[in-house]
């Protein structure tokens, strides 16, 4: 898609965004992430993403072809999404090799934002098989998941079981295959993935609640802080 299309699909999900539940910061809406039942709202809802990145103060970095910003409803401690401005595509499911050279800019920029901004912290940095927004968007995660926003087994298993794909490994499927057909979980692996027991990613408890997942996380959490001087 060239840039001008780009500017036409960001001015027309301006005006989508003016009946959205984002924009519309009502006692009942702020920060409900997903809570859109009606499928025309749903629909608004998906497209969020595109209305996020014209909002400057979204905005952690831009480059032509690429913006960072804050995930709204982080799901770990640190959490940047980055999307790039000239390609429609709604998951990594439709990647091809011709998008290689994209997502080694797109892995750069995430690593020298985490290298600048969180030197000491661990990350993870891949796509979602089943995104919930429309509009490629890479996901650049602190491995702590400590959050209020992390609150399903949905949640925690999207980012640690198979469904969520590394980009390093991504890239170099593409590199060796051109596409990734035989290598994509089908919706059937998605939906055993995101049923998956919950495993600490850490150490080898195995919760089972998303509370006492979460309580656990947050003792990982205390003991490294105290090992690493706490960073901004
Ligand atoms: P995915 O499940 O891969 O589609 O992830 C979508 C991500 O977008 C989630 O981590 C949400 O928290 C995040 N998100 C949803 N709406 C917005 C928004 N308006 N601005 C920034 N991030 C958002
Ligand atoms: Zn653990």
């Amino acid at each position: 898609m060239s840039a001008n299309a780009f500017k036409r699909l960001m001015e027309a999900s301006k005006k989508i965004g003016e009946n959205s539940p984002s924009s519309k910061r009502t006692k009942n809406n702020v920060a409900k992430e997903g809570s859109s039942k009606d499928t025309t709202k749903k629909h608004y809802w998906k497209s969020g993403l595109i209305q996020a990145i014209t909002d400057v103060e979204n905005i952690v970095e831009s480059s032509n072809t690429l913006v960072i910003i804050k995930d709204k409803y982080p799901k770990a401690k640190f959490h940047y999404l980055v999307i790039p401005k000239v390609v429609q595509l709604n998951s990594a499911r439709e990647l091809t090799r011709s998008h290689i050279n994209l997502l080694k800019e797109m892995q750069e920029k995430a690593e020298v934002l985490v290298k600048n901004y969180h030197p000491k912290t661990k990350f993870k940095i891949g796509f979602h098989a089943k995104p919930s927004m429309d509009h490629l968007h890479l996901h650049v995660v602190s491995t702590d998941f400590v959050s209020t926003f992390l609150k399903t087994k949905k949640h925690w298993n999207s980012f640690n079981t198979e469904h969520f794909l590394d980009l390093p490994e991504l890239i170099s499927k593409l590199e060796e295959k051109g596409n990734l057909d035989c290598y994509y979980p089908t919706d059937k692996d998605i939906e055993l993935y995101l049923k998956k027991a919950l495993k600490c990613n850490q150490c080898s408890f195995e919760a089972k609640t998303m509370p006492s997942l979460k309580e656990h996380l947050n003792t990982h959490a205390q003991s490294s802080s105290k090992m690493y001087v706490e960073e901004k």
